[in-house]
């Protein structure tokens, strides 16, 4: 059987431990994956790399996937967010979250199903920050009409393949009127001749998030721009059990970066209580795209039954400490391997 090179970056703090269930759970399953395993993050620097070293991002450009652990950025000081970089040199413009309820995760809403389209490459997160006299800074918030275009326009394209029916923008163009009114001005245009299709709306953010919480139910595709994303990315984890449970992907036109929501969790690293349940379910959405980029259906069988095997866990209450249950990160691992359909 043909198998797919695909990078592997453990990353800091959890990283490591979710990585490799991760990984034990996809080779028990059978996974056509071959793992090229390179370093980014702390773990890079304590090699005596660059902290993304060139090596990492040539592997990435050559296979073209990658399934990568979080990176720890120390706030405040020192080198820009590796994540923040990854995504801009590899031009990953588009980060996809799904947000669902899963069985035998209670929360206080059922039926949660959106997906969050986030852009990944301009917004707040240009790095362009000056200080203007002491005590006086400034971070400048950039907007192109190419980005906002590109990804209203995959969020429609994304939208339509997957039969959703509505997108919604969040933004502050009430405040914001270049940079986000730019934001949906791509996007209704983009709606308005490509995709009149799908539903559209827009709400601006303080009003979207308060609907959110109310009823996410409510919510089908929404598309943010840079740094709404990354916030919102974490309040739909909590409508469905939190960080533990939300997976993602990066993708540009290139390659695709998988990984989970959550960051290096500092708190917990090292005592076998990360949830490796976000990254192995970003490995089920590579291998999906595995399916559509090298259309490998063992890919599809694949993700299958590692889906029916971490669902039939959950269902069974063998879950980790963040959803009430009391496996460690190895034990929730062997439970899936274990209910892997034969
Ligand atoms: P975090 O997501 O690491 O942790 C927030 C809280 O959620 C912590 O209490 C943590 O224990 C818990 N948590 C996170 N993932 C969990 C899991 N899999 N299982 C159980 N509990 C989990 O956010 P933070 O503490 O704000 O950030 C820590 C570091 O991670 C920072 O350096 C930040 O820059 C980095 N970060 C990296 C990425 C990434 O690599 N993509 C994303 C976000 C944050």
């Amino acid at each position: 059987m043909a198998r797919h090179q695909v990078v592997l970056i453990p990353g800091d703090g959890i990283g490591p431990e979710v990585t490799a269930a991760v990984r034990r759970i996809l080779g028990a399953a059978g996974a056509p994956v071959e793992w090229v395993e390179e370093r980014a993050g702390l773990a890079a620097l304590e090699q005596g790399q660059e902290v993304l070293p060139r090596e990492t991002l040539e592997a990435i450009t050559r296979h073209q996937v990658a399934l990568k652990g979080p990176c720890t950025t120390p706030i405040g000081e020192g080198f820009t967010s590796i994540n923040v970089r990854l995504r801009k040199e590899l031009d990953l413009y588009a980060a996809v979250r799904p947000v669902r309820n899963l069985d035998g995760v209670p929360t206080r809403f059922s039926g949660v199903d959106l997906v969050i389209v986030r852009e990944n490459t301009e917004g707040l997160y240009s790095g362009i920050e000056a200080e203007l006299a002491p005590g006086v800074v400034t971070t400048t918030k950039v907007a192109t009409e190419k980005a906002c275009t590109r990804i209203a326009r995959w969020g429609f394209h994304y939208a339509r393949q997957r039969g959703r029916k509505k997108i919604t923008v969040f933004h502050k163009a009430n405040i914001m009127k270049l940079t986000d009114g730019m934001f949906i001005r791509c996007a209704r245009s983009v709606h308005d001749r490509e995709f009149p299709d799908i539903g559209y709306q827009e709400m601006i953010i303080d009003a979207g998030c308060m609907a959110l919480v109310q009823d996410p139910t409510r919510f089908d595709v929404l598309l943010l721009e840079n740094l709404y994303g990354d916030v919102v990315s974490d309040l739909g984890a909590g409508l469905v059990g939190g960080l533990g449970v939300v997976p993602g992907a990066n993708i540009g036109d290139g390659c695709a970066v998988f990984e989970a929501v959550h960051g290096s969790a500092p708190d917990i690293a090292g005592r076998n209580l990360a949830n490796p349940l976000a990254l192995l379910m970003s490995a089920v959405m590579m291998l999906n795209h595995l399916v559509e980029t090298r259309e490998d259906p063992a890919c599809a069988e694949t993700a299958q039954r590692i889906k029916d095997g971490y669902n039939r866990a959950l269902a069974e209450g063998r879950k980790t400490r963040d959803l009430g249950g009391g496996l460690g990160t190895q034990q929730f691992a062997d439970a899936v391997v274990e209910r892997l359909p034969a």
